[in-house]
């Protein structure tokens, strides 16, 4: 059929076409979706987790073609990942992340040059463009997850090293915070203080998620205590320190998961993260109480659309590769070595 004409279909022929090619494609097709992607996306998914975790299960899968349902810096390191032969498809390629847009390789190198480089590990989170993962892992340095920041952290420190951390403050705060560090230094590019460097037992860019970042409040969660005394707020560390402190646990969107699934049949949740997220664990969750924090969407884990995804897969039963995501070599080999330098240490 002709794309054009997919804005025409209504939703339900829209979601039997997309049926209909996977099962067409059948083992050549895997699609990896990120727990953010909304209800119509998830539905189709042949495993639903975290970044890291999603890429990690598209290198070893034997498909020719991973159609991955998340932002751009996703789709990127499931391509660095994966074997050449395969070919990754993102079906918005407009669906970027603002925190991984706080750290450019021209800034952060503009801060590398300043730091003694003997002293200093650089660790990104994964919520990073290709370059700084590429960046860390030619200087030495890794990726993290939010699963994993606090161990990564240590491994540092027991090397009498200093953590350079990119991009996300409040990530970098939290887990500094829990270690007891307490030596930390904001460091944006258009300010740069040597001084501070000197000082610091950990740099933190200066980059935080507008989704977690702005709507969640320490009011809210008391808000949310007087109201169901009984519940337990558990929030994402992307949230700010303030927020993390006045909440009873905090974690990775599979710690929260697992915390919600795990826990007994009448227990109430509070969840400070992102909406879609915290709605499906509400309906899939139903001898519990589960509530949104307060609502907060990120509306770039929202670009990709049923129909963004029935095109792409036309695109793949056709055998047309037009826009498939392609990383340089260099940047990809090096950004392969801080994903398996984590990997080795998780
Ligand atoms: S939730 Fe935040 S970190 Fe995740 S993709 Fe959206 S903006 Fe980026």
């Amino acid at each position: 059929m002709d794309k054009k004409d997919i804005n025409l279909l209504t939703d339900s022929e829209v979601d039997s076409r997309i049926s209909k090619l996977k099962s067409e494609l059948g083992s050549d097709l895997f699609m990896p979706v990120h727990h953010y992607q909304r209800d119509e996306i998830v539905k189709f998914a042949d495993y639903t987790g975290d970044s890291l975790e999603l890429s990690r299960i598209s290198a070893k899968t034997n498909a020719k073609y991973i159609v991955f349902c998340g932002v751009y810096f996703m789709a990127e390191i499931a391509r660095a990942l994966a074997s050449e032969n395969k070919i990754v498809f993102l079906p918005n390629r407009s669906a970027g992340c603002p925190l991984a847009d706080f750290a450019s390789i021209e800034d952060v190198e503009k801060v590398w040059v300043r730091m003694n480089k003997d002293e200093f590990i650089p660790i990104t989170y994964a919520n990073s463009h290709i370059e700084i993962k590429a960046f860390c892992g030619e200087n030495g340095g890794l990726v993290c997850t939010s699963s994993n920041a606090s161990k990564l952290f240590k491994w540092v420190f027991n090397q009498n090293k200093r953590v350079f951390f990119i991009p996300d403050k409040n990530l970098g705060i939290n887990t500094a915070n829990e270690l007891g560090v307490k030596n930390y230094y904001i460091v944006n590019p258009s300010n740069i203080q040597d001084k501070e460097i000197k000082k610091a037992d950990v740099v933190i860019w200066d980059g935080y998620c507008p989704v977690h970042h702005y709507v969640f409040t320490v009011e809210q969660v008391n808000e949310w205590r007087r109201k169901e005394p009984d519940a337990k707020v558990i929030v994402h560390p992307e949230c700010r320190p303030e927020v993390v402190n006045a909440s009873d646990m905090s974690g990775s969107t599979a710690k929260i998961k697992r915390e919600i699934e795990e826990s007994n049949s009448g227990s109430k949740w509070v969840v400070g993260t992102e909406y879609n997220f915290v709605n499906r664990l509400k309906n899939n969750n139903t001898d519990k109480f589960v509530a949104p924090l307060e609502i907060s969407i990120c509306v770039n884990m929202s670009k990709i659309t049923r129909r963004d995804l029935l095109k792409t897969l036309i695109n793949v039963k056709n055998r047309d590769f037009t826009e498939q995501i392609i990383i340089d070599s260099d940047i990809s080999k090096n950004a392969r070595v801080a994903v398996e330098r984590m990997l080795e240490l998780s």
